[in-house]
């Protein structure tokens, strides 16, 4: 496990918070060997071809899974503030997204990605854009993060005429990504993404629905996360989000559906009965005043929720940390202190979101057999010290600032708190550049 993955590795003396089915907390070492984990346990005898890693006094867990991110968004970090849904849409994000080249799309990758992995994130969900999706998928394959992959599918809206294509035109191009798709590190998944109803036409998410099913590929798509939102879905179709999605027949366990804000007891049902995804992003909802995402009742009623950072350019960062407490903070603002504990927003966090990605059996939990994605966090830093209980430190305490290494497939991409799989200056350097580029084509 040096900068491939082969060979084999003992991680050492830390405590190994598995995210099993029991949760279990295990003080001990993790054995990886060609990129997948072979044992957890403690006292491992060490054997002389084994690089040994000392991790005694940290934290060893899976890394964090994204399941909702706009890698093409983080060149305009901060350059959003303080506007709604579609104000942000229509006078910031679609204009710069008809801007982008393949050039300010690769910076833009590189930047997200390197944050990404430097606060703990060995898997994503991106919703990509609609051209150079093969840009981003290359970028982020290059740097060795796993992900699914989409390029953004928009044919029904007034914004700028480089996000329109024709519905059989842009599916057709999107199948083409996904059957072209021939990874052989098998970090790389390619999904379908309507960005949602109101930029598509009835055609458009028909094809997407007959794609998926047919293929067996997972949706990607923005559901119900405003008011505004719902009301326009309903002027155009007749019916609410999840009412389109259900008459569509995408209903089902390849559906992820991003946010889910405005809700209703009905829909709820539906979700849990199709066993679709609920994707929770609670930093972007806050900042959007989009609203609070009914998720204590969410998990009542059995539906998978996992969590996403959304993009930098609502959010205003990439970090799992800041989503995990942000998401056990909504939840107990409401006088509910022991609503949403601390071990319950890790699995949202890491598992949960392995499983509603369609990866459960390849990453998410620290179990042999499962390939090598670790993220391995110092608890002693000023922020994070005295350490109690160890789901609550990592997720009310800790922050990218205590991420020591992160492991994806066996390779360390983080190591002592730096990025090696590319150089971190030469990305900042880039993402200043390329946004300057990038704003001045969109005159904004
Ligand atoms: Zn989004």
């Amino acid at each position: 496990m040096s900068s491939d993955n082969a060979g084999a590795t003992l991680l050492k003396g830390g405590t190994v918070l598995t995210m099993d089915s029991e949760d279990s907390i295990v003080e001990g070492d993790v054995l990886v060997e060609d990129g997948r984990i072979v044992g957890v346990r403690s006292g491992m005898s060490i054997l002389n071809d084994f690089e040994v890693v000392d991790v005694s006094g940290m934290i060893v867990m899976p890394g964090f899974v994204q399941t909702h991110v706009h890698l093409c968004q983080t060149l305009w970090r901060s350059f959003a503030d303080d506007m709604t849904l579609m104000d942000w849409l229509t006078e910031r994000t679609w204009p710069l997204e008809a801007a982008h080249d393949e050039a300010t799309i690769r910076a833009s990758t590189r930047l997200g990605v390197a944050e990404l992995l430097l606060s703990g994130t060995t898997t994503l969900n991106d919703m990509g854009t609609v051209r150079h999706t093969d840009v981003i998928v290359e970028e982020a394959g290059r740097l060795g993060i796993r992900g699914l992959f989409s390029k953004m599918l928009m044919d029904n809206h007034d914004g700028p005429e480089a996000l329109r294509e024709d519905p059989d035109t842009a599916v057709t191009e999107a199948l083409a990504l996904a059957s072209g798709s021939t990874d052989p590190s098998g970090l790389i998944g390619i999904a379908l993404a309507p960005r949602f109803a109101v930029s598509s036409s009835m055609r458009l998410l028909e094809l997407v629905a007959r794609a998926s099913q047919d293929k067996g590929l997972m949706v990607h798509t923005h559901c119900s996360e405003n008011d505004d939102e719902v009301e326009l879905t309903v002027d155009r179709f007749g019916v609410r989000p999840v009412a389109l999605f259900e008459g569509l027949g995408m209903m089902g366990p390849n559906l992820l559906l991003a946010h889910c804000v405005k809700i209703d007891d009905r829909e709820l049902g539906v979700i849990s009965d199709s066993g679709a995804s609920v994707l929770h992003c609670p930093t972007a909802n806050m900042k959007l005043g989009s609203g609070i995402a009914p998720v204590t009742g969410m998990l009542d009623r059995g539906i998978r929720i996992t969590l996403g950072s959304d993009g930098a350019a609502c959010n205003n960062n990439l970090s799992m940390f800041r989503e995990m407490r942000n998401a056990a903070l909504l939840q107990k603002v409401r006088g509910e202190p022991e609503a949403l504990p601390a071990m319950r927003v890790l699995r949202m966090a890491t598992i949960d979101g392995a499983m509603a990605l369609g990866m459960g059996d390849l990453t998410g939990s620290i179990e042999p057999g499962k390939r090598a994605d670790i993220t391995v966090l110092d608890p002693n830093n000023v922020c994070s010290v005295p350490m109690g209980e160890t789901a609550g430190s990592v997720v009310f305490s800790m922050g990218p600032q205590n991420v020591k290494h992160v492991v994806v497939d066996g390779a360390f991409l983080v190591r002592d708190g730096r990025l090696r799989c590319a150089d971190e200056g030469d990305i900042v350097h880039e993402a200043i550049e390329a946004s300057k580029r990038l704003k001045d084509r969109a005159q904004l």
